[in-house]
């Protein structure tokens, strides 16, 4: 069965799938039917209301994991700038397909998608592939995480996520661990401090103390070093008021040398009994070892097709492998999609239709490679 990725593509970002609220569903029944046409295993996985998460398999040995590849279909909100096109239309002008989540990452999904589609035919009897397509990933990975807690996933023997990358594979992100601190106060007149306590002092203190911390860990040789960012601090109600409560948000990029439990230790023991942590994204970094020889053959026939240098290198970003590679068995991960990273969330947002073919060619030929080498 024959299918074209970018009319594939273009049909996803008609789907509006602007998370909050997501919406997904009816573009994972979109899927779902498609996948279920060409002779997949499918399971539909409802996620809330009017969304949805989807999990095809074909093929299948007992002794031969297969071939995994995830990708999420909601997108980030428009923005507060005006677009020149129409973001769920799906046009092509020259070779940039336009829309909300062509890069980021629906033409990554019609890509593999396509791919395993093309191959089915072929599949039976083999390891055969397994694709994972979630939902709620533009707000932490929470579609992911409720998949990896349902136990629905199989050991998988590697794994591919479609997300942005230009078609260059890369072998890793650093995890993320965002938190808010608390500090809790006695409310008084403003013109009386001394009768209250006051927990914008505190916090204070604390974000003060935040821009010293050391993690003491050492530089990942690729991923670099750890880091901490107070992105927000919100106090008081007002200003003729001893605020008695504030709360600081604490964007933290770990590296694979760290677990996130250890860190909010670390931290909490670091800020002291004044301030209360609350974990509100909890995901590991992941990586793989870029000797790894699936990793090699990965390289190999991204440099062959899609002529990207492929070295050991992260995504800027973090993914849904956070939570899925683990769920799968902690197989070797690649990320790489035919999505630019840069136009990520932008206005605008368009992803090249030369790079859609090659990812999808790319898939293929992990696809046949990983299937043939495990008949022999
Ligand atoms: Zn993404």
């Amino acid at each position: 069965m024959s299918l074209s990725a970018i009319a594939l593509s273009r049909e996803l970002i008609r789907f509006n799938t602007v998370n909050p609220p997501g919406n997904e569903r009816p573009c994972a029944e979109h899927l779902a039917r498609l996948l279920d046409d060409a002779g997949f295993h499918v399971e539909l996985i409802p996620f809330g209301d009017a969304r949805a998460q989807l999990v095809a398999s074909i093929g299948g040995q007992a002794d031969h994991p297969p071939l995994a590849f995830t990708g999420h279909i909601d997108t980030v909100p428009l923005g507060a700038q005006p677009w020149s096109v129409d973001p769920f239309s799906g046009v092509i002008d020259g070779d940039k397909l336009f829309g909300r989540g062509a890069s980021d990452m629906k033409s990554g999904v019609a890509a593999f998608v396509a791919a395993s589609v093309q191959l089915a035919g072929r599949l039976a009897g083999t390891p055969g592939v397994l694709l994972v397509v979630t939902a709620g990933e533009e707000t932490g990975c929470s579609g992911a995480e409720m998949l990896a807690g349902t136990g629905k996933l199989q050991r998988a023997g590697a794994l591919v996520v479609a997300e942005p990358t230009g078609n260059k594979p890369l072998v890793g992100h650093k995890g993320a661990l965002w938190l808010e601190a608390e500090t809790r106060g006695v409310t008084a007149h403003g013109s009386m401090p001394d009768k209250g306590v006051n927990a914008v002092y505190k916090a204070a203190r604390a974000v003060s103390a935040l821009e010293q911390f050391d993690f003491n860990v050492a530089r990942h040789p690729i991923l670099g070093a750890p880091t901490l960012n107070v992105g927000t601090i919100q106090g008081g109600l007002n200003i003729n008021s001893v605020p008695d409560r504030a709360v600081v948000g604490i964007d933290i990029r770990t590296i694979p040398s760290q677990t996130n439990a250890r860190t909010c230790e670390h931290l909490a023991s670091y800020l002291g009994q004044d301030v209360k942590l609350r974990t509100l994204i909890d995901m590991e970094s992941v990586w793989t070892d870029p000797d790894d020889p699936w990793i090699g053959e990965v390289f190999e026939i991204a440099h062959n097709i899609a002529h990207t240098e492929c070295e050991a290198a992260g995504a800027p970003y973090f993914t849904d492998a956070c939570a899925l590679k683990p769920a799968l068995g902690s197989p070797p991960t690649v990320i790489l999609g035919p999505g630019e990273i840069v136009l990520a969330h932008q206005t605008d947002e368009y992803c090249l239709t030369t790079r859609i073919d090659q990812a999808t060619e790319i898939y293929s030929q992990l696809i046949e490679n990983w299937c043939r080498r495990s008949l022999s």
